[in-house]
């Protein structure tokens, strides 16, 4: 049985590869801060150490106490406006953080690691759809870091053989099955779960950032997949490394754009009741379309995504949220 550190596995794309790795068999040791993770979204038959990848005492004590075999990771903050306003918060957690689990890594002869990037690394895209060949141009600090990232593992593979893939998300979203796990962000800021909690009254509404964009409806376009789909693709990426793959970058969405409007129809469909709705000003930094080619994943490691509907993801977001209003 191998052994998977997953740095990041009480958040929420990290909680829900951990459940994917053990239903694959996979010996799981979860480490997390809890900042922004929940220590009930750990599945329980994972190995548990609570702390800090900064932390190098403490990230080199589990890499002596577990023989691993490769690593998931998910440690790192997320939030695009966030990043703006405490960019130096990103560098820290994501970049620095990021070195010191590296090199704890590199000590313990662990060479294999595949890692969250995400679709902010390409900026305003060139072309729709995009592909990794496509320029990277970051409009906000998250990407940034999540490029700088990149080219930090790039560059530790030239000259200690570290064997990596990056897997750069569009938008994740959507829940386990069964509800038992799902998206709890404080605050929230992401538009499905924001949706789902004016459907239950959480809020007032639902704003719409900005409805004179140049697409169909004016509203802004996105490639939302759903996070087990996501899941899955980590672990194929993972083992195409324990099988001696080359490094590698791989887009992670449907190919299929969504506006934000046709977002919420299907949400009112699912929910069966209209849900309020406001138009507001743009948010910075959004591009009018994001929408992935994820050809090179499908060709390469025989990724298909099971849940491309955007109302069957929705609907498991909201056996998720209508049973946990206030998250976990
Ligand atoms: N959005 C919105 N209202 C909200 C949250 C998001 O209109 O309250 C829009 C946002 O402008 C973007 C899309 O929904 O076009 C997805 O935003 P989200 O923050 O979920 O993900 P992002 O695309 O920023 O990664």
């Amino acid at each position: 049985m191998k052994h998977v550190l997953v740095p990041g596995g009480a958040g929420y794309i990290g909680s829900h590869t951990v459940y994917a790795l053990i239903n694959s068999g996979y010996k799981v040791i979860v480490v997390d801060n809890l900042e922004t993770g929940f220590k009930q979204a750990i599945h329980p038959d994972a190995v548990f150490y609570h702390g800090d990848i900064r932390d190098s005492a403490f990230i080199n004590s589990v890499l002596d106490n577990e023989h691993i075999d490769a690593v998931i990771h998910f440690a790192a903050n997320s939030l695009v406006g966030e990043s703006m306003t405490n960019p130096l918060k990103y560098y820290d957690n994501n970049l620095h953080g990021t070195r010191v689990l590296l090199d704890a890594m590199l000590k313990h002869e662990i060479k294999r690691i595949v890692f969250s990037s995400t679709a902010a690394t390409y900026g305003e895209p060139e072309r729709i759809p995009i592909l990794e060949t496509h320029r990277t141009n970051p409009t906000n600090t998250y990407g940034e870091t999540k490029l700088a990232m990149e080219r930090m593992f790039y560059w530790t593979q030239a000259a200690h053989g570290l064997k990596y893939v990056s897997l750069r998300y569009f938008n994740a979203c959507g829940a386990l099955p069964g509800g038992k796990i799902g998206e709890a962000h404080n605050p929230e800021t992401h538009l499905i779960p924001i949706i789902l909690q004016a459907a239950l009254g959480k809020r007032e509404n639902i704003a719409i950032y900005g409805d004179d964009y140049p697409t169909r409806d004016g509203t802004c376009v996105r490639d939302y997949i759903h996070v087990d789909d996501l899941a899955q693709a980590h672990i194929l990426a993972m083992e195409h490394l324990l099988n001696n793959g080359s490094s590698e970058i791989f887009n992670l969405g449907n190919g299929l754009g969504f506006t934000v409007k046709e977002v919420i129809e299907a949400a009112e469909r699912v929910v069966g009741h209209p849900i309020n709705q406001i138009i507001s000003p743009r948010r910075a930094g959004d591009p009018a379309q994001l929408v992935a080619s994820s050809e090179k994943i499908i060709r390469m490691l025989n990724w298909q995504p099971k849940m491309p509907d955007i109302e069957a993801i929705v609907a498991s977001a909201w056996a998720w949220h209508s049973t946990h209003p206030n998250g976990y």
